[in-house]
């Protein structure tokens, strides 16, 4: 059994200017674009990938194009990949002019002999295989619209990216990318890239993506927390609501998780005002809520 849930980040989304919904639409164009490949035979890493693109690709959205810029202007992403099967992952944090970080995560697990890559190291990686790299101006999406957003992520929270698959072998895989915090600092690396705490994948339990404050977020290692819990015989959303109540009482932050089982049963929680997301199972239909 196939299946695929992604999310377009958990924070404190505007209802009235159109974003929230324009979001819950791209995770919709996500899951489909995933839910297609895993219906041919193709790769859960495959489909997170793709999944992940088309909401890089989204304006409104703090991924890829839309990222929030950092105090000094730069746009720092930070993007991690993980396979269920192999526990190999891919990650990198504050890589600068790439459309696709979650592309080059993949190839830093594939191709570049370590599993996690940060700034000008990563650079130099992307330009040694060739990676495509663009201008600053085709990551930033105009100074109205990332001022406004920057007025409307309070509580410091942005609008990361991702998703969880299973594929028909049984391979889960997870994926996570982010434009980081409105505001941060230069250099400011959160949650997003770092195993267990932006994402984790194993076959034994889940795959799982987290987004929300990353300060709170690291201190709980929260999405092996929810793999854990999944291990431990809870449903994939018992574990993902039990993971963000640890999330509250040990950090009083906020934030978001999706998860999918090595069942295919899919799970999603969050303590903020909204989190669009996405989901469908084998060849039903695609399921999005907000
Ligand atoms: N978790 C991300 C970070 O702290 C932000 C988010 O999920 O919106 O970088």
């Amino acid at each position: 059994m196939i299946g695929i849930i992604v999310h377009a980040g958990a924070g404190n989304w505007n209802v009235e200017n159109g974003h929230l919904e324009e979001a819950v639409r791209a995770c919709e164009a996500a899951v489909a674009a995933g839910q297609a490949i895993l219906l041919n035979g193709g790769s859960a890493l495959d489909a997170v990938e793709a999944a992940v693109h088309v909401l890089e690709d989204c304006p409104v959205l703090d991924a890829g194009r839309g990222s929030y810029p950092n105090t000094d202007g730069a746009v720092e992403m930070d993007a991690l990949i993980m396979d269920g099967r192999s526990l190999k992952l891919g990650a990198i944090a504050a890589i600068q002019r790439v459309r696709h970080p979650i592309s080059l995560a993949r190839r830093v697990m594939t191709d570049s002999g370590h599993h996690f890559l940060v700034g000008a190291g990563a650079d130099a990686f992307a330009d040694s295989i060739g990676f495509p790299r663009c201008d600053v101006s085709e990551l930033l999406v105009g100074e109205d619209l990332v001022k406004y957003r920057q007025k409307e992520a309070q509580a410091a929270l942005g609008d990361t990216v991702g998703a969880v698959a299973l594929d028909a072998a049984g391979d889960l895989a997870a994926a996570t990318s982010t434009g980081g915090t409105a505001n941060k600092r230069p250099g400011r690396v959160g949650d997003s890239p770092l195993v267990g705490c932006g994402a984790y994948a194993d076959n034994w339990t889940a795959a799982v993506s987290a987004t929300g404050y990353g300060e709170a977020l690291m201190r709980v290692v929260i999405s092996k927390r929810v793999c854990d819990f999944v291990g431990t015989g809870l449903s994939a959303g018992s574990a993902c609501e039990a993971a963000i109540r640890v999330l509250e009482e040990r950090t009083e932050g906020d934030g978001g998780l999706i998860a999918i089982d090595a069942r295919g049963q899919i799970g999603f929680a969050f303590n903020t005002q909204a989190m669009p997301h996405a989901y469908a199972v084998g060849d039903g239909p695609i399921v999005s809520g907000r």
